[in-house]
């Protein structure tokens, strides 16, 4: 009789990290569970919220099909818009795969928004690093808002990072557009609550009423129970392989607000006259869709996996952002690595640690729209995404890694403790 039972035991080969390294990680998560807890009760509230606006806005099985060509009546386009208004707490919003990135989408809104002889006064310090030539802080003569005599200024963040509620005051007098980035970029300020933002807008609107507040939402979405709109932002903006398209949307950015609003940035983005009314979906509809349920979830592990990034390296003795307890406003745990080899090793060991790409070792490099070389760990689904577990930095003083994402919280922990082992491995880390 032939054998159809063989019982020889398959041997699974686990993940070779020092012991020291696993107990350590114990006791990091450990630590981690009252945040934990608080992590999973957002992740309700917001899901419930997704839930809701899929219900109320009568998502349909028709809506994930898409269109080709000019994209007349797409209604799985036009519905989405309307369940991220809801979400959002907005009363329009512009959701296109044809947004080619975060930077894009906000280079859209401010164009649309901003006229010859506009101000725009940033009100979080310097901008996230793309936006200085878009904003023509960098370069000349290449089409940016300066360009097209669109002045900028802005007011600096104070000593403790906080916003200069004063200055800010004097300095949207005669602005037209507020800016105000809600996560930290490649910065160690802390990241803005939404209650910081509420307090901004409060000052920006008694300062000026018609000032229009845009908030560059990247990584902020879902991470807290309210987003910027409700905070009194007129306008947010962000990308869809971070938080909003939880790594199941291929690409894409979205803006949310004011329909006026909207509608401009939407001329902007096709033409005048046609806005939100063409571009097809191709095949994106159900993707985009998929993700936005998924993001609060989703969130909550990348949250997860920052949280616990930030206590296993604080007990490893390294300084990180934001410190224990503070409150968080993003998906990023960002660590101060020291030197350029304890930097390198980390983000190449992140990559080892990822599901794509594994076997390749990100190195720095001239990225376009960054001012110094930046190395980026990223063994994602969808190239690039930072909602899946990623590192990246720019090599320059102090040498801070910005660590983010994590599908799901077992992976982004392995991925973070592989890259510790990477560390260790080559005398980067010391182990008692
Ligand atoms: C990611 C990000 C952007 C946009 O970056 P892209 O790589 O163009 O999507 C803008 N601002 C902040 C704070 C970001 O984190």
């Amino acid at each position: 009789m032939a054998e159809i039972f063989d019982p020889k035991p398959v041997e699974i080969k686990g993940f070779e990290i020092d012991e020291r390294i696993m107990k350590l990680a114990d006791k990091a998560e450990e630590n981690c569970s009252a945040a934990f807890a608080e992590i999973d009760k957002t992740a309700r509230i917001n899901g419930e919220r997704v839930l809701r606006a899929f219900i109320n806005n009568k998502v349909s099985a028709a809506c994930m099909t898409g269109t080709t060509g000019y994209g007349y009546d797409d209604m799985g386009r036009d519905t989405l818009d309307k369940v991220y208004a809801e979400v959002f707490g907005a009363e329009d919003a512009l959701v296109r795969h044809t947004f080619v990135s975060g930077t894009h989408a906000l280079t859209c809104a401010l164009f649309g928004v901003l006229r010859t002889g506009d101000k725009v006064v940033s009100l979080t310090g310097s901008p996230y690093d793309t936006l200085e030539e878009v904003i023509g802080i960098r370069g000349k003569g290449n089409g940016s808002l300066a360009d097209f005599g669109v002045s900028y200024d802005q007011v600096d963040l104070l000593p403790d990072g906080k916003p200069n509620l004063g200055e800010i005051f004097k300095k949207v007098k005669d602005a037209k557009v507020a800016y105000i980035q809600r996560s930290r970029g490649y910065s160690l300020r802390p990241t803005l609550t939404v209650n910081d933002i509420a307090e901004i807008v409060k000052a920006v609107k008694g300062a000026n009423p018609d000032v229009v507040v845009m908030v560059d939402n990247c990584y902020g979405e879902f991470v807290e129970s309210k987003e910027p709109i409700q905070a009194g932002a007129d306008l947010i903006i962000g990308s869809l392989i971070k938080n909003p398209g939880a790594g199941i949307a291929e690409t894409g950015g979205y803006i949310a607000g004011s329909k006026s609003l909207v509608e401009k940035c939407a001329y902007r983005l096709t033409c005048v006259g046609m806005g939100k009314e063409v571009g097809c979906t191709l095949n994106q509809n159900k993707l985009m869709y998929q993700g936005l349920f998924f993001a609060p979830e989703v969130v909550a592990n990348a949250v997860k996996t920052a949280t616990f990034t930030g206590e296993i390296m604080s007990l490893l003795g390294f300084e990180v952002y934001p410190k224990k307890g503070e409150k968080r406003g993003d998906i990023i745990t960002a660590v101060l690595m020291k030197n350029s080899e304890n930097l390198i090793a980390f983000c190449q060991g992140i990559q080892k640690g990822s599901p794509i790409d594994s076997f390749v070792a990100p190195e720095a490099w001239d990225m376009p729209g960054y001012d110094s070389k930046v190395i980026m760990a990223a063994g994602a689904f969808n190239m690039g995404a930072s909602i899946e577990l990623s590192a990246d930095a720019p090599l320059r003083e102090p040498f801070a890694a910005y660590v983010q994402g994590g599908l799901t919280y077992p992976t982004g922990r392995m991925g973070v403790l592989v890259a510790l082992q990477e560390m260790f491995d080559r005398h980067c880390l010391k182990l008692f």
